[in-house]
């Protein structure tokens, strides 16, 4: 058995380096590449997937995987080598039902959709994009066509970014939170508005950067396996747990962006610092799920970041930094600002309050996408007509609407509720860590994170990838997934910062 499972991990570790490979490629794409770089690195990227997918899909590693799968049934779900196999064995059996050439045009498709997303919202022009996404659709709907086992085809994109998930599960779980969100947000938007003028002064970039850093810094990220760099899209990418890069945006005139999106990168990149050396080169040195991965990031950017504690510590950093804007502003104007509940038209820029209408409405349009029942050229008028009923006010222009986030244009469809899933599960793991370690929030004033950061380390980073989501978050808080801490969290918080 043992020459087996040596054969399995040699083989699953050169999938890995061809999948790396492909991801530094698309890092550089979004963070280095002149535009003409467009066509030949869609090839590229298309040549190392098609190749990653074949060697994954090889009939010896299905051999490999019944033999083991048989040899290794008895042992403990959390065993290493048992766990390898059941995750190469899911990942495998989803793998080879989409027919490589199908894999390689997807790839192709989203390489140069995505450069053409960026150049038609830097024009705010639909059309030029329409065609991209209209081929985007059509390739999704037949991957989703090789599951025909599924209640509905998004079920089978929901899967590759949260594994087990189910789209009835995701509409009860939104129905939950409209049912409270809904009326938090109406109660809010009738309180006087809050005065956040002091985050849109004149902030020059080097200092929000070096600002941004230290924080990050401060959280625990190693440089020494990272790096930050400027992108349209902020995102966390990684290459091994020694190579875990994050990306921010800067605004001169919106502090925010730079601030909190560091933090939530930051968030994403302490996940993938975290696995432990031994899950190297290996289908288990990822996060559970990408929502499972967005509770990292959001858990750092909101429940630390935007806390009181935290500001305690780091506002009169902040005000040393930039003493011309801040100097006349104290801590809980600044506290207030930073947790303006305000309707707004971009989700990355959204408070913790209507965060999650972004999602669903996304989430409902790529539903009525994929069962065929909206089509690419009406996704304007629909985008539009969604936002006002969840927001109550009109989109200006598509830039601000249907072409601000890149995922489409990536052929990431399936993916938005994987935030919500992260917001609800950043709350479930913060009051779990609050009950085992007494008076953590504490610390965050004097600006120490190290028990935090160790308490995510043990209790979800340690797992890697090991476990679905759902028995994920049973396992770290012994309670399935609900929007019940996150709810309380909300109405608690905002309940005191709006006097309701
Ligand atoms: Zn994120």
């Amino acid at each position: 058995m043992q020459a087996e499972l040596d054969d399995l991990k040699n083989r699953l570790a050169e999938v890995d380096d061809v999948e790396n490979a492909a991801a530094l490629l698309e890092w550089d794409q979004l963070v280095m590449m002149p535009p003409g770089g467009a066509e030949g690195r869609a090839d590229q990227t298309a040549t190392l997937q098609k190749i990653a997918h074949e060697k994954l899909v090889a009939p010896e590693v299905g051999r490999l995987l019944d033999s083991l799968s048989r040899e290794l049934r008895d042992r403990p779900a959390e065993d290493d080598d048992a766990s390898l196999v059941r995750v190469a064995a899911r990942r495998y059996e989803r793998k080879r039902k989409i027919p490589a050439e199908l894999v390689a045009e997807m790839y192709q498709a989203t390489a140069l959709g995505l450069q053409i997303w960026a150049e038609a919202r830097a024009k705010n022009d639909f059309p030029h994009f329409l065609p991209a996404l209209e081929r985007i659709v059509d390739i999704k709907q037949r991957v989703a066509a090789c599951f025909p086992e599924t209640e509905s085809p998004y079920d089978a994109l929901l899967d590759d970014y949260e594994p087990g998930m189910l789209t009835h599960q995701v509409a009860a779980m939104f129905e939950e939170l409209k049912g409270t969100l809904l009326p938090l947000v109406k109660a809010i938007t009738a309180r006087p508005p809050v005065d956040d003028s002091a985050l849109r002064r004149d902030y020059p970039e080097a200092r929000q950067l070096e600002f941004s850093l230290n924080i990050v810094r401060q959280f625990g990220y190693d440089f020494n396996r990272g790096r930050q760099d400027l992108a349209v899209h902020p995102f966390c990418t990684s290459f091994s747990t020694g190579d875990v890069r994050i990306t921010t945006r800067v605004l001169r005139n919106y502090l925010p962006t730079c601030l909190m999106g560091s933090m939530h990168e930051c968030g994403h990149a302490l996940y993938d610092q975290g696995y432990p050396d031994r899950f190297r080169r290996s289908p288990l040195a990822y996060g559970a799920s990408l929502g499972i991965h967005e509770s990292q990031s959001r858990l750092w950017e909101n429940l630390v970041g935007r806390s009181r504690g935290f500001w305690e510590f780091f506002y009169p950093l902040l005000q040393a930094a930039f003493p011309e804007n801040l100097d006349a502003v104290d801590v809980d104007v600044f506290y207030r600002a930073i947790n303006r509940v305000h309707p707004s038209y971009i989700r990355v820029e959204a408070d913790e309050v209507t965060y999650n209408l972004h999602t669903l409405l996304r989430y409902e349009m790529e539903v009525a996408l994929i069962e065929g029942r909206l089509a690419p050229k009406d996704a304007p008028e629909a985008w539009n007509a969604k936002y006002k009923t969840y927001f109550g006010q009109d989109v200006p222009e598509d830039r601000l609407g249907v072409l601000q986030d890149t995922h489409w244009g990536g052929g990431l469809i399936g993916y938005f509720p994987t935030y919500t899933i992260g917001n609800l599960v950043a709350a479930q793991f913060f009051a779990k860590a609050m009950a085992d370690e007494p008076g953590l929030r504490d610390d965050f004033k004097q600006g120490e994170f190290g028990r935090l950061l160790g308490w995510l380390r043990q209790n979800v980073h340690a797992h890697g990838r090991k476990y679905l989501p759902a028995d994920l978050v049973e396992r770290v808080t012994g309670q399935p997934l609900s929007a019940k801490p996150y709810l309380a969290y909300l109405k608690q918080k905002f309940g005191e910062l709006y006097r309701l």
